[in-house]
């Protein structure tokens, strides 16, 4: 399904179910996307979560714990940051939401902690997770140590190796890192080994996935747990300048921390937003991660939603100096709400990202993650065409992750 063809009424239609909250409906569907396309080993499994989920999540004790924990430990509510030498450069006002000062550097942690909250409830004994960059892994690492939860992550033996300070990082927190030599040996054969994992033991066991991605219902249930980014983040703004942000802007990997920052502003139907996916090296098949932007229908890991893909349906190589947004897919929700128009998809490319870093860093004294960087340089794009407006960003996580690759390409060292 395409944006572009769908009339106005249908359009409005599939944005007055979201806003309503209708979606995703009995079938864990976004309007055509999202679903659980999924082996029927794994349905039971999904099941058990689904019944879990709806039974905890939103009930008054949970939601207690959890804030309370998000408070004390991940450093919750994070800064909502003027950026008065960005504004003064870019010509508009410039805001940050800080998920970069949440603890282990980044907005995963949010979601990270509140599934092992709900696996500790639904009595799991141990939580397996999969992780690509290591980001994930850091934060369900620290998320069961908090809890005591014994965690096992998977990772592809390639990225073990280009990972090594984060591999080191899960394991003295107490995770067992098993390195997976099957398959691309990266993200996912990683993937499938934790599914793996999960159906020989799916009472015992508890999948922690990383991004608003995957069957139903993580999709959803990653954006409730990632929601509190924009529900302070307009508390905040309101408080601070006395009306909403003109725009709202957040990078676009799987999709977790743009859906939790957009999530509270798709109703104030005034404030544009804007998700910014990897545009790597350029437009073609194979050079981006932009699936939004150059993707066609299809599934991968157990959902409908857009993905590059080659005229075979084959998922195709992505290409993106952050490895956080290295990803072929997209989120379901964030592929209605493209199909709805509420949201804007465009791409910053590395360079562009690059560039980005380096003015963030040198005006504000805050370094960015590299794909934080993306949203830095579409808020810096729509600047130059609403002088004078506020824009407020989602920064997404601290770039100090990314020195190896900042050295090779900005520092100049020859490694
Ligand atoms: C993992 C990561 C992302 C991308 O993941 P989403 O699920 O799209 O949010 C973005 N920024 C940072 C700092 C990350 O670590």
């Amino acid at each position: 399904m395409n944006a572009q063809l769908l009339s106005a009424d249908e359009r409005r239609s599939l944005l007055d179910a979201e806003t309503s909250g209708q979606f995703p409906d009995a079938r864990g569907r976004f309007g055509p996307y999202g679903g659980r396309y999924v082996p029927e080993t794994l349905i039971p499994a999904l099941e058990r979560l689904e019944a879990g989920m709806r039974e905890h999540l939103h009930r008054a004790d949970f939601q207690a714990e959890l804030a309370d924990q998000l408070s004390n430990w991940v450093g919750r509510p994070t800064a909502l940051s003027y950026a008065p030498r960005l504004s003064a450069a870019w010509g508009a006002h410039v805001w940050f939401k800080r998920e970069d000062l949440a603890h282990t550097g980044a907005h995963k942690i949010n979601n990270a902690l509140g599934q092992a909250l709900l696996a500790q409830r639904l009595g799991a004994k141990r939580i397996v997770a999969e992780t690509g960059a290591g980001q994930h892994g850091v934060a369900s690492a620290a998320a069961c140590a908090r809890l005591g939860l014994p965690c096992i992550v998977y990772m592809g033996a390639i990225d073990m190796e280009r990972q090594a300070p984060n591999v080191g990082r899960m394991r003295l927190m107490g995770a067992e890192v098993v390195p997976v030599t099957g398959g691309d040996q990266t993200l996912r054969a990683a993937i499938d080994e934790a599914l793996r994992d999960w159906v020989s033991d799916p009472m015992g066991t508890f999948y922690l996935l990383g991004s608003a991605v995957g069957p139903h219902p993580y999709p959803y249930l990653v954006r409730e747990l990632q929601a509190v980014i924009g529900r302070e983040a307009r508390e905040q703004f309101l408080k601070r300048h006395g009306g909403l942000p003109d725009a709202v802007f957040a990078c676009v990997g799987g999709g977790s921390n743009s859906i939790g920052m957009f999530h509270a502003f798709i109703p104030d139907r005034g404030v544009e937003i804007i998700g910014i996916e990897a545009g790597g090296r350029g437009p073609k098949l194979g050079e981006n991660a932009a699936s939004l932007s150059y993707g066609h229908p299809g599934v991968l890991q157990g959902c409908y939603s857009l993905l590059l893909q080659d005229e075979n349906g084959q998922i195709h190589e992505t290409d993106s100096i952050s490895a956080g947004l290295d990803y072929p897919g997209v989120g379901p929700e964030h592929a209605l709400l493209h199909a709805a128009g509420r949201v804007h998809y465009e791409s910053a490319t590395d360079a562009e990202a690059l560039d980005a870093l380096q003015e963030c860093s040198r005006l504000e004294g805050i370094l960015p993650a590299l794909e934080t960087a993306h949203a830095l340089h579409g808020a810096k794009r729509w600047a130059e065409k609403n002088q004078g407006r506020h824009a407020l960003i989602c920064m997404s996580g601290r770039g100090d992750k990314d020195m190896p690759t900042l050295q090779r390409t900005l520092l100049g060292d020859a490694k």
